[in-house]
């Protein structure tokens, strides 16, 4: 009998410029615009896998920036896979992996893609794939970065009283130590019982500025606080950890599964942020999570603000894990003014709810896409049409 697997045919990628709704004032950058890259791999068979690769603030936050996402993609890992079985996603993750040092959001990208196909083929959704969805609703967070306290409080009473959030996640590590709590403690004692609030300093206080910090965020009635100090100063995480009763949770400190067990090994944090672009992944988020597990630490889905796309993919895993203590942040669409996808990703009664379809439960709307790429699609669709 003869196998008839589909091979890679091409593996395209476009970027996409989408203006955010407000500005997102973190410590590093403010963003006005997020930046996505899209995978889309063509099969033999006529199937057809998307992914995304997105970071935060161009090269503010981490080693990828889009254009070296879409240049690695482009130049390395696409030629690489060019003609080799599509159903091989795993062939594909160990090739590229040995091929291809860091570079996670680019690999994500593609992998995604890969699970996209393969679901698509076999009529499941990804979830399937990774053993099946037990959830198909997640809480999600709100990110409050407006960079003033007023505009924050009144985002988040609408999103209380819309009951699409009521878990916020301020933005804070921009101004003095002195200044956040202030700023946090002033939104904790407005939304009182009627929200959950956590910090997220993404790297920028010292160890010094850490130990008044979340002494100061614990009083004020924070429940957790993200990636206070530098990833590499996994010694001053685990002070920060030990010593005080705020939860402590590792984003920028996890780098895919090694960065994981590291992490655990020296009890670096309470809480993994799961990020599936930082994993390499869902293959290798799925690895983070089962390390976090076996470490009996708390887990939280994280994002890389990516679009429904990107969103979608993470669902997919998310919603095959037992337990998510912390919730999830997947709001990534939401920070956009413009939709990418057919059918939207739904949010509602402080849920984000796992998509419908096969593969990752998500289709592109091809007007949206020509008017968001970067490299003129408006001008290029007007040429080839007229
Ligand atoms: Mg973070």
């Amino acid at each position: 009998m003869v196998k008839n697997v589909p091979n890679i045919d091409l593996i395209e990628t476009t970027i996409l410029d989408i203006p955010t709704i407000r500005g997102h004032v973190l410590s590093m950058a403010t963003m006005r615009t997020q930046t996505a890259v899209l995978v889309e791999i063509r099969f033999s068979d006529g199937s057809v896998g998307i992914g995304e690769g997105t970071t935060i603030g161009g090269l503010s936050y981490g080693a990828e920036s889009p254009e070296s996402i879409r240049s690695a993609i482009d130049t390395y890992i696409g030629p690489a896979l060019l003609g080799r079985e599509g159903d091989d996603v795993n062939g594909a993750i160990q090739l590229v992996d040995k091929l291809v040092k860091g570079n996670r959001i680019a690999k994500t990208a593609v992998e995604i893609a890969l699970w996209d196909g393969l679901g698509k083929r076999l009529g499941v959704p990804v979830a399937q794939l990774f053993g099946g969805a037990v959830h198909d609703r997640l809480p999600v967070a709100w990110t409050l970065a407006s960079g003033n306290s007023e505009t924050d409080i009144l985002e988040a009473q609408e999103m209380i009283e819309t009951r699409r959030h009521n878990v916020f996640k301020l933005k804070i590590g921009k101004q003095s130590v002195r200044e956040d709590v202030a700023h946090v403690a002033r939104i904790k004692q407005t939304v009182g019982d009627a929200a959950r609030v956590r910090v997220d300093v993404n790297q920028a206080w010292s160890l010094d500025e850490a130990r008044w910090g979340l002494k100061g965020l614990q009083d004020a009635g924070c429940e957790l606080v993200e990636q206070p100090v530098q990833a590499r100063f996994q010694r001053a995480m685990a002070e920060l950890t030990s010593q005080y009763e705020i939860a402590v949770m590792a984003d920028e400190s996890l780098n895919g599964p090694e960065d994981a067990l590291s992490v655990a090994a020296s009890n670096a944090a309470d809480v993994f942020a799961i990020k599936v672009a930082q994993s390499g992944g869902l293959k290798r988020a799925s690895e983070v999570i089962a390390i976090g597990q076996a470490a009996g630490l708390g887990l939280y889905g994280g994002t890389m603000l990516e679009t429904g796309l990107g969103t979608a993919a993470a669902l997919q895993l998310f919603s095959t894990v037992e337990t998510l203590h912390w919730g999830t942040e997947l709001f990534g669409p939401l920070l956009l003014t413009g939709e990418i996808l057919a059918e939207p990703i739904t949010y509602r009664d402080f849920c984000v709810e796992l998509p419908a379809g096969n593969g990752i439960g998500a289709t592109l709307d091809p007007d949206k896409i020509a008017f968001f790429r970067r490299d003129g699609g408006r001008t290029m669709k007007t040429v080839v049409g007229g």
